[in-house]
């Protein structure tokens, strides 16, 4: 069955995107409203900052779905027949949501809201709604995604991407896929088998510059391409294959932000070979979002340094040879992040839940894996530094580089938060078509669960939003490869995490009971998917401190 014909996909683009730009004239007003509200002496301020948070976030949401509606529109131009139907879906769906916050925002800030209400009961939304948002629509657009078994969402990347994404997502399938679930359910480490092969295909050096026998060409970065591969290794796994890219994704930009020669000379070809495999040290049990203010002790001794203190979340830590330890080196707190520096801990590597390292010079440290509802594999441990010695040669940057440990991590940030939209996606494909299977699969009341329009209903909205992240997340990605597109990173890691959650939690209904049985990876899914807005800039911290912030500080009036 046809979901749309052209002509009608194309009139309701024209309709979405006129409605978008006069959205986004009104968003821009509202932030600019916001500005002011939030600032003092014509600079933000702190104080008013918090006091307006509710409406900072909604604001931060409001872009992000803005940013993905006008991704769709512009791309359904050389869109399948398909997938224009669903950027129709997914921008009228958007635009219903801008106008709810945007109104609420404005009722918060004592704004007059009638403008919106009339745009809201204006013909061309309510056309709008009929014709790409309506229920004869959508359900006719489930029943072509069903038919096409969920394969939605085609984005142009170039050849060389397309051949290795076909190449893991055949790994996945064939090699993760079949170990996921046993990894998750008796929480084992992930074993050797899974990660020796992903050495060989370079899964580890795909943020490294082919200078240091990386996949990244040398001064430039290829993002398209580590998203294509983390996308097709978390369908099959996020915990056990799809985050495996994040530690050295975050780990190497610090040496190629501040490094010295000898030390990129050094770790990154051990990076990017996974040997020895990395984990990233910031969180402490203190200090989580709040990065300026962590506390982890290093105090200068003979050749080196000693670490005390606790770090918690540590993810892989245990089997891990190197961590990436972000840790106080100046004893004055009134430095903030300034008195921060990134030190990378040798370690011995251990499989398993704990493990103790005890150093000749009675330095230890100690690691306990944190039991987690999902994203099981490579455990997340809890720190414990005693007087743990660290060569002066693994100070990042060396004496140059103390003090700049904030700069280091926030460099690998960004890709963090591309890299985990790109996490999100796998996931969702995964759900989405694993809804399908069952919905095809299972009878109730006599007839397919496919065939009743409700599930229709709800297999387009999850493909609709899916295929929208995904376009959104390689256009961010090719933006970042020019140099741009760092406030666009923190929207899609938003809105691609918000969305995971959404489209498993309809994923696991559609299997009724069966989505609550541990045998069925949807249950997987959907607590996999909950961690996705927690780490790599927790939603609120993301939103209120990166989005609104820089949002409201380009509208202060000047
Ligand atoms: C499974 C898992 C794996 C992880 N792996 C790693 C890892 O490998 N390395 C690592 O260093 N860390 C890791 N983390 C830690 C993660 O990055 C932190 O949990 C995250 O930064 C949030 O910090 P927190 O937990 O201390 O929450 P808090 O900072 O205490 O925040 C609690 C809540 O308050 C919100 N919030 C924060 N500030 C504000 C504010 N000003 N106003 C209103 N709300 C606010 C947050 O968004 C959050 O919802 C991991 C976490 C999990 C769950």
């Amino acid at each position: 069955m046809r979901a749309s014909n052209n002509g009608s996909a194309a009139a309701s683009h024209t309709l979405a995107q006129t409605l978008l730009d006069l959205l986004g004239a009104a968003f821009d007003a509202a932030v600019a409203r916001a500005a002011v509200l939030c600032a003092r002496d014509g600079k933000l301020d702190p104080a008013r900052l918090d006091l307006h948070q509710w409406i900072c976030y909604e604001l931060a949401l409001a872009d992000a779905d803005l940013l993905a509606g006008k991704t769709v529109v512009g791309v359904s131009v050389n869109a399948s027949e398909l997938d224009g139907a669903l950027g129709a879906a997914f921008a009228t769906d958007a635009i219903v949501s801008v106008l709810g916050r945007l109104q609420g925002i404005c009722i918060a800030m004592e704004v007059d809201a009638h403008p919106l209400q009339r745009l809201a009961a204006s013909d061309d939304l309510l056309r709008l709604r009929r014709d790409a948002g309506g229920p004869e629509f959508l359900a006719k657009l489930g029943n072509a995604v069903a038919n096409a078994d969920g394969e939605i969402g085609d984005v142009v990347v170039d050849e060389e991407t397309a051949v290795a994404r076909d190449a893991f997502r055949r790994f996945a399938k064939e090699v993760v896929a079949p170990m996921a679930e046993e990894i998750h359910r008796h929480d084992l480490t992930v074993p050797e088998s899974l990660l020796q092969p992903m050495r060989e295909m370079g899964v580890f050096g795909l943020s490294i510059p082919e200078e240091y026998s990386g996949s990244a060409p040398t001064g430039r970065e290829n993002t398209p391409m580590m998203i294509a591969v983390t996308e097709a290794l978390s369908e099959a796994s996020l915990a056990a294959a799809g985050s495996l890219i994040t530690r050295p994704e975050i780990l190497a930009r610090a040496p190629l932000a501040g490094g010295t020669g000898e030390q990129k000379a050094h770790w990154l070809p051990k990076l990017a070979a996974g040997a020895p495999l990395c984990a990233i040290a910031i969180t402490e049990p203190d200090h989580g979002s709040d990065v300026a203010s962590l506390s982890l002790k290093g105090t200068r001794t003979d050749g080196g340094w000693l670490l005390d203190g606790a770090k918690t979340w540590c993810t892989f830590a245990g089997k891990a040879g190197v961590l990436m330890v972000v840790a106080r080196t100046d004893p004055d707190r009134s430095l903030g992040h300034r008195g921060l520096s990134v030190l990378l801990v040798e370690k011995p590597s251990h499989d398993g839940h704990e493990f103790t390292c005890v150093q000749d010079s009675g330095g230890r440290l100690e690691g306990r894996a944190i039991p987690t509802i999902g994203y099981r594999g490579m455990h997340s441990f809890d720190l414990a530094f005693a007087d743990f010695f660290v060569p002066d040669a693994n100070v990042i940057g060396g004496e140059g580089g103390l003090g700049k440990g904030f700069y280091f991590t926030m460099s690998g940030m960004l890709g963090g938060r591309i890299q985990t939209a790109g996490r999100a996606l796998g996931v969702m494909r995964a759900a989405m078509k694993a809804a399908i299977r069952y919905a095809k699969d299972r009878r109730v009341f006599g007839a397919p669960l496919i065939d009743y329009p409700l599930t229709q209903v709800k297999i387009a909205q999850m493909a609709a939003r899916f295929a929208a992240c995904r376009q959104l997340t390689y256009a961010v990605a090719r933006e970042l490869d020019r140099g741009e597109g760092r406030m666009e990173a923190s929207l899609v890691k938003l809105l691609a995490c918000r969305s995971a959650e959404m489209v498993t939690r309809e994923a696991l209904q559609i299997h009724g009971g069966m989505g609550y049985a541990e045998e069925s990876p949807v249950s997987r899914y959907w607590v996999d998917a909950r961690v996705l807005s927690i780490f790599e800039g927790a939603d609120e911290t993301l939103a209120l401190k990166v989005v609104a912030r820089a949002l409201l500080e380009a509208a202060l009036p000047r």
